[in-house]
This record gives structure tokens, C-alpha cells and sequence, in this order.
């Protein structure tokens, strides 16, 4: 038997930029109830650098936003309330932004069939990873950089996933669409990467290659089925 670890966005589901939308719908409110100018553009490029400073690791999500409404908009004491806000705001309204891919929920309902063991590493923060998940159907544990206090592609974080599906690493597939994060953190955990290969895109030539390359969630179903058929015929 083999369990499976799962990356959640562009790998199970697209959210649709709900953190940047939603953030950019927050920052032009304010700028109209405080009559304060708002240049799109400026705002969309520091967006971008706030969530970019967030996903770095190492710095709360309410600071981050904080700066960001406060370098936009200047100084203001309900800066740090809005940006408190944030998270509640952003996880009520994500189901107006989550898509599973293509193939997810078949994919699930085999797996759940087949009685396989699985589980989501995602990094990013909590409940939204949670939300997310929950939005597309996926009933198994969702394990959130946040949360566990591990980030991917670091290899304690695979080691957490393989400890928590109850598997040893090599018998566990990661499947993936970043080939650094996702396959480089957990070929060098000892698992197979099988990496997502949905949108068509260059695999970088100086990481190591994945165990296998897939094409959509179709593909991988396909996979688990026939690998379970042979666990099945060597057991006879
Ligand atoms: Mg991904």
C-alpha cells in the first residue's frame, strides 16, 4: 500500500487570488470612507509585496497588512482593526473564489474507496489552507505551514507528513505542481514526486527531476489504481 500527500493550490484547486482581491476590495473601501485618494495601481503593487513578504515566512499576516493599509492610506488607529479583520473576511467569502481542478473529486472518491490514506501539506496560514480544503470536498487532514510551524520544501516538513500519514517516507507519494517546494522537498524526505504538470510548464534543469511527471488529477487516479491492482496481485 502507499498513502499520499497532497499540495492544495494549483495542484487540487485554484483560489483565484482571494487574499490579493480581498485585500484590494478592504483597501479601497477605507480609501473612500477616509477620502483618501487610491491609485490602483500603486495598491495592486504593494499588495503583491506584502503577500510575497507574508509567504517569506517570518512575519505575521496582521503586520504585514497593517503596513500596507498604513503606507497606502497613512496613519490610521483602525489599521491594525482592519487588518485583524482580514483573515475572518477573507475565509467567510472564500467559497466565491476556491475551483477544485479537473478530476478532484473523483479523484477523492477513489482514494476514499480504496480505503488509501492521505493527507494536505500546504503552505500558507490557518483556517484559510482548512477553508479551502473543506471548500473542494477534501475530508483528510490538511497540515498548514502556519500551524505545524514547518514550511515547505524544508524536509522536516515531509518527515511530519510521513509521520502523520503513519507511512515511512518511501512509501508515500507527494503529489506537487512547484518542482522546488514541492518535488525537491519530498525526493530529498525519500518519497516519490510526482509532479503536476497541468499548465504546461518547464521543469527547471539544474533541481533534480521528479520521480514522474503527470498531467492532470485523471492521470494520477489512473496511477493509484493500477498500483493498488499490483499490491494486490503480489499479496496473492
Ligand atoms: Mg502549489
Amino acid at each position: 500500500m502507499i498513502a499520499i500527500g497532497f499540495d492544495l493550490d494549483h495542484t487540487l484547486l485554484l483560489d483565484n487570488a482571494v487574499e490579493r482581491t480581498i485585500a484590494l476590495e478592504m483597501l479601497a473601501q477605507l480609501a473612500r470612507s477616509r477620502n483618501v485618494a487610491y491609485d490602483a495601481a500603486a495598491a495592486e503593487a504593494a499588495v503583491d509585496q506584502a503577500l510575497v513578504t507574508f509567504r517569506n515566512g517570518k512575519i505575521v499576516l496582521e503586520t504585514v497588512l497593517e503596513g500596507f493599509f498604513q503606507g497606502l492610506l497613512g496613519p490610521d488607529e483602525s489599521n491594525e482593526l482592519e487588518a485583524a479583520r482580514f483573515r475572518d473576511v477573507v475565509c467567510e467569502r472564500a467559497g466565491e473564489f476556491v475551483r477544485a481542478l479537473p478530476g478532484c473529486s473523483e479523484l477523492l472518491a477513489a482514494l476514499d474507496a480504496a480505503g488509501v490514506r492521505y493527507a494536505a501539506l500546504s503552505n500558507g496560514w490557518s483556517p484559510l489552507q482548512e477553508e479551502k480544503a473543506r471548500l473542494i470536498g477534501f475530508a483528510a487532514p490538511v497540515y498548514v505551514s502556519e500551524r505545524i510551524g514547518l514550511r515547505k520544501p524544508a524536509r522536516e516538513a515531509f518527515e511530519f507528513l510521513a509521520s502523520h500519514l503513519e507511512y515511512p517516507a518511501d512509501q508515500v507519494w507527494y503529489v506537487g505542481d512547484d518542482p522546488i517546494v514541492d518535488c525537491g522537498g519530498a525526493l530529498a524526505c525519500g518519497m516519490t514526486a510526482l509532479w503536476l504538470d497541468w499548465e504546461g510548464r518547464p521543469y527547471p534543469d539544474d533541481v533534480a527531476p521528479p520521480s514522474r511527471r503527470i498531467g492532470s488529477l485523471e492521470e494520477l487516479a489512473a496511477l493509484v489504481q493500477g498500483q493498488l491492482a499490483g499490491a494486490a496481485k503480489a499479496a496473492k
